[in-house]
């Protein structure tokens, strides 16, 4: 069975004061908690991440990575849903559409409705209803319903592609729905229930997020904490080498001296992650006496740290590096070699910082004879490995 994702992240949040989906959550994003969830999962092939105007260009390429494509928002969410649609890859069977602000999603529940989906057409995640509902009119309860009739919908809503496709062509001009799962009963589809976790709650209130990072605290044992590591590297600044700094080229007449391309930024930045996690070294998996290992790009030790990094099952929540070097003048680069930084980990701006010092003419540094950098690194994560 050949299932994608559409993850709605478009929505304006007006009663967070602000778009909720990348308001920050247990070292992450809202989103991005949803999407890591369909991410981890081999069986979704393919995940389209519908997001709104500014998160489009706040967010969009840094989470366009691997099978996850960004699309941008429509209007309402069916026009959201949509464009969600549209994007999807040939060849898929089953869609679960997903609200990405119910952080808490479970590859458990996803699972239930796919399965449920591919057997009887349309599924959706809900809950019964805990509280008794009144209907009111005027201020005062007009009537009081059977509890045990009522569930509350949310997400996923999975459907045979089919089936969702004919519900957003029969109902293409439908603005106020507010789910899929209306449309696809409009069209005479039976939608099964698939019972789910209280904790698959939207995040819609500032309250919310205590409870969401309550519950991300408890999955891993309630022992997720967050830890600090320190690296440094120092190269040889010599002719004849192109220098390369944060991944990014810089013009200059010199460049760092190493078996790698020399990105003393890069190298430092792993190296505090990896302290961060006790894991050592970037030598230890990349030693610079193996020559298979001649010219290679910094950019790979990168992968293979943010590799450690989810395995650890962690977040790094910061980075902060600080350039020592007499030459080339660094400032005017600062936001160019921070965004290159922040792409190459994986993380939005506001959480990376890259800054430069002179030797003020010390030493081998101050000479213009080499470039050394320190960075700081802060992860959050259950630290299984440890006390
Ligand atoms: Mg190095």
């Amino acid at each position: 069975m050949k299932a994608a994702a559409i993850i709605v992240s478009g929505g304006s949040g007006s009663r967070m004061g602000r778009p909720k989906q990348f308001l920050p959550l247990a070292g992450s994003t809202v989103a991005e908690w949803s999407l890591k969830c369909f991410d981890s999962m081999a069986e979704i092939q393919s995940i389209v991440l519908v997001l709104g105007e500014d998160a489009l260009k706040e967010h969009g390429k840094r989470l366009a990575v691997g099978k996850v494509k960004v699309v941008a928002a429509g209007p309402t969410r069916m026009g959201s849903v949509k464009n969600g649609f549209a994007a999807l890859p040939k060849g898929i069977e089953v869609v679960a559409v997903h609200d990405g602000a119910r952080s808490m999603i479970t590859p458990e529940i996803v699972r239930a409705t796919i399965a449920q989906a591919a057997k009887s057409g349309a599924a959706i995640a809900a809950v019964p209803v805990k509280d008794t509902l009144k209907v009111v009119e005027k201020g005062n309860v007009s009537e009081t319903p059977e509890r045990a009739r009522f569930w509350s919908a949310q997400t996923p809503q999975t459907y045979k592609y089919s089936v969702l496709k004919e519900a957003l062509e029969k109902f293409k001009d439908e603005a106020s729905a507010t789910d899929e799962s209306q449309l696809v009963e409009r069209c005479g589809h039976k939608v099964a229930v698939v019972e789910s976790s209280y904790e698959n709650f939207k995040i819609t209130t500032p309250e919310d997020m205590t409870m969401a990072e309550a519950i991300i605290a408890a999955r891993s044992g309630g022992r997720r904490e967050s830890r600090t590591g320190f690296g440094y590297d120092i190269h040889k600044l010599v002719a004849g080498r192109e220098l390369w700094l944060a991944g990014v080229k810089l013009k200059h007449d010199k460049g760092l001296l190493g078996h790698s391309d020399g990105d003393a930024v890069l190298h430092a930045s792993c190296d505090a992650v990896l302290g961060a996690l006790g894991l050592g070294e970037i030598g230890i998996a990349f030693p610079p006496s193996d020559p298979k290992f001649k010219g290679l790009a910094s950019k790979d030790i990168v992968a293979h740290t943010l590799g450690k990094v989810k395995g650890a099952g962690g977040e790094i929540v910061h980075l902060d590096a600080t350039l020592i070097a007499e030459e080339p003048k660094l400032k005017p680069h600062y936001e160019k070699l921070k965004s290159s930084l922040a792409a190459l980990f994986g993380l939005p701006e506001s959480r990376v910082s890259l800054k430069a010092k002179s030797n003020e003419g010390l030493d081998a540094i101050g000479r213009g004879e080499a470039i050394a950098c320190h960075a700081v690194a802060t992860v959050l994560s259950a630290f299984h490995t440890g006390t």
